[in-house]
């Protein structure tokens, strides 16, 4: 069994491999270490190892270990879905959120955000494979909105996030990932000042950073496979 340093370094060259693959440099791709799931003990160990930005998915599993790791210092990304009623949490304790997808959680999350904090960075969670059942706006209303979100003073709107269809091969795998980048390179013709591509995953992480990506969210390759959503802590399972 692999152990967690054995991930973590191989997740690292991966990232690094494919950094020098596209000719860029490899501090330009943050490694978003995605948590959900997993305990606050796990966060702890990674974090000595070197981890400094961590995501989660379920606002209350967060919390959780938001407050029993007050003490690191760690970055805290917030990738899930968002519920209107459950923004305040995110709002006040999380320094990105990733996956805003209409004007109504953005206005909230910025009238949220304390004024104590910088303005919360955020992307705009784009349904770049136009699947029916996925989250995120449609590409033809990517301008409109992000031009709205990046005028809410609480947030400071930094680029695009996307989790495609899964790829049936390599080649078609980085498709979905160099129309994400088409669409900052819109938002910046347009004027709007992006910085940020939130995509790649455990499975395709090498072809969102040959497309640009500056964040990947990497769960499973640094924890090892999830459990299933019915045994998180803090859950009641049949069992
Ligand atoms: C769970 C999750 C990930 C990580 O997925 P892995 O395949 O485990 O790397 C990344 N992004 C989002 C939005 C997720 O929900």
């Amino acid at each position: 069994m692999p152990t967690l340093a054995d991930r973590f370094e191989r997740v690292r060259a991966r990232i690094a491999a494919a950094a020098h693959d596209s000719g860029r440099n490899v501090e330009n791709v943050a490694l978003v270490a995605v948590s959900k799931t997993r305990d606050a003990d796990e966060v702890a160990a990674l974090h000595r190892l070197g981890q400094h930005a961590f995501g989660e998915s379920y606002l209350q599993e967060a919390l959780v270990k938001l407050d029993a790791l007050a003490d690191l210092d760690l970055e805290w990304h917030f990738i899930g879905p968002l519920q209107a009623n459950k923004t305040r949490g995110i709002a006040e304790r999380f320094a990105w959120v990733h996956s805003v997808d209409r004007l109504k959680v953005a206005r909230r999350l910025s009238a949220q955000r304390p004024a104590t904090l910088p303005p919360l960075n955020v992307c705009l969670q784009v349904n770049i494979s136009g699947e029916a059942s996925k989250a995120g706006a449609m590409p033809t209303e990517v301008v409109a909105l992000a031009t709205e979100i990046a005028a809410l003073p609480g947030l400071r709107l930094r680029g695009l996030m996307a989790i495609p269809a899964p790829a049936s091969d390599a080649g078609s795998a980085r498709r979905p990932f160099r129309a994400l980048r088409e669409l900052a390179d819109a938002l910046r013709r347009s004027g709007l000042p992006v910085d940020t591509l939130s995509m790649g995953m455990s499975d395709d992480l090498e072809a969102a950073i040959l497309e640009g990506a500056t964040h990947v969210r990497v769960g499973t390759a640094l924890f090892g496979p999830r459990p299933p959503r019915d045994v998180l802590p803090g859950t009641r399972t049949s069992q």
